[in-house]
């Protein structure tokens, strides 16, 4: 009989509990510290930010930790999420390798970002919150955090960085939808936005500004809370969702992935395929590689370094010890606009070091030509951002081809990109320019902040 090449899970399948890498990381990440003291700061300290559960498991050494009945309920409208063989895009490229892809582009935020949204506004709803403020990129965390605070019932405030506010209407239109108010950032709603204008009034914006923003506002009222959409421990906690039913799926499936591949914004959609995959080998000993894909105009972690930095550009998050290219960095405005962020989750940034995971960085035209390639075998329109996790797995296939070897690979597809057309026309009629970050870039860069070394 012929395999399958969707792998499915019912229901019942679908896991029960996240999986929190720290409680196996051989070395524990360095504290965050305290912005002003530069302490490690204690739960308390970002207690006016963010609900008492979600700090709880931002610092918590729990191996699993349970999905709430509630966000089940909301998991169940689109997981557990299929799992493809890419046999048509194998047949393409003539591989001998097997590549498989999960899908996290089948909800109603037609991204990954859906499953931490979700628990998020759960968290925030129960702990009495009345409005989330939020910083998006490209739009796909805002609309994801728009249906999950709707449904909920809390109000929320989005700050849109201005160069996807105006390139992209649609994820405005759909935040809009759910009920969200939009606003682009740099705003002149903040102080930190004023800032930012009166020294560049044609500021594109970037994450770590919107960030700011929407932690200024935040800070102000205490029925209102900031939530984040990647980088932190609790957010990369709730994504193992994914891994965790794709370790069952490629159990189905008969496989077991030689390297697991997932594109880089803040590290939220890697980290959810990965972790669960590095746990097995770190607990059980089973051999696999961990890859991850960012673009060349934004290259914290091949490029950057390993420092105490903050996550926004006002200095107003704790101190994280990460990979940064430095918190005044703005990135090039190129598509993957999830991807244009300075710095990376702690856990990420931490086993990088290490030496658990491998990341490499690419140009965007190259990643679009095996988007292109992906949506005419697959049938699929990649985000912009799931482009670089699907190169990634283009040069593993050749790259094992070229050894006369066969490699099971799985990537993360982390999104659809009906809302990125515009993107894909320009790369149609040959407007989309490569940029690569220079190591001098990245010196200057990094000159201009001034913080203690990890
Ligand atoms: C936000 C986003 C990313 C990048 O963020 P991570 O936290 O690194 O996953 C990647 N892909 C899509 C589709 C996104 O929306």
């Amino acid at each position: 009989m012929k395999r399958s090449r969707k792998i499915i899970l019912s229901e019942k399948e679908m896991p029960r509990q996240w999986y929190n890498i720290l409680a196996d990381m051989p070395n524990k990440p360095l504290p965050p510290l305290h912005p002003a003291t530069r302490q490690p700061i204690g739960p308390e300290d970002l207690a006016a930010v963010f609900p008492m559960e979600l700090i709880k498991q931002e610092v918590s050494a729990e191996r699993y930790i349970d999905i709430p009945d509630e966000v089940v309920d909301l998991y169940r409208t689109y997981r557990p999420s299929p799992v493809y063989r890419a046999e048509y895009l194998e047949k393409a490229i003539g591989t001998k390798s097997k590549i498989y892809y999960k899908y996290e582009g089948g909800n109603y935020s037609g991204s990954h970002k859906a499953n931490t949204a979700i628990a998020q506004a759960y968290y925030n709803k129960k702990e009495g919150v009345r409005r989330i403020t939020t910083e998006t990129g490209a739009g796909q965390w805002g609309s994801a955090m728009s249906f999950a605070c709707n449904h909920f019932g809390l109000e929320l405030l989005v700050f849109m960085v201005k160069v996807s506010y105006n390139h992209k209407p649609g994820r405005k239109l759909l935040m809009n939808a759910y009920n969200a108010r939009v606003v682009p950032s740099p705003s002149m709603m903040t102080a930190a936005g004023r800032k930012i204008l009166e020294e560049d009034p044609e500021s594109p914006g970037s994450l770590g500004i919107a960030i700011s923003e929407a932690m200024e506002v935040a800070l102000q009222d205490p029925y209102t809370k900031y939530s984040l959409g990647s980088v932190l421990n609790h957010v990369i906690l709730h994504q193992t969702i994914i891994g965790q039913e794709a370790l069952i799926q490629m159990e189905k499936a008969g496989d077991y992935p030689d390297v697991v591949i997932g594109c880089f914004g803040g590290g939220s959609n890697f980290s959810g395929i990965a972790f669960p995959f590095l746990r097995e080998r770190l607990l059980n000993g089973k051999n696999i590689r961990l890859l991850t894909v960012e673009p060349a105009s934004c290259p914290k972690l091949t490029k950057g370094k390993f420092l105490y930095d903050f996550g926004d550009t006002a200095g107003m998050t704790p101190l994280l010890p990460m990979y940064t290219l430095g918190h005044n960095f703005i990135p090039e405005k190129i598509h993957a606009g999830g991807l244009r962020y300075h710095g990376a989750g702690v856990l990420v940034s931490q086993l990088l070091k290490d030496g658990f995971i491998e990341a490499k960085a690419k140009m965007q035209r190259e990643c679009f030509e095996a988007g292109v390639l992906f949506a005419r075998t697959e049938g699929i329109l990649p985000a912009p951002e799931s482009t670089y996790a699907i190169a990634g797995a283009l040069d593993e296939a050749r790259k094992a081809d070229l050894e006369g070897v066969s490699k099971t690979i799985l990537f993360n597809l982390s999104g659809h990109g009906h809302f990125d057309i515009s993107a894909y026309e320009k790369y149609f009629e040959g407007n989309l320019p490569d940029h690569e970050l220079t190591d001098a870039e990245v010196e200057e860069a990094l000159s201009k902040i001034n913080l203690p070394v990890a």
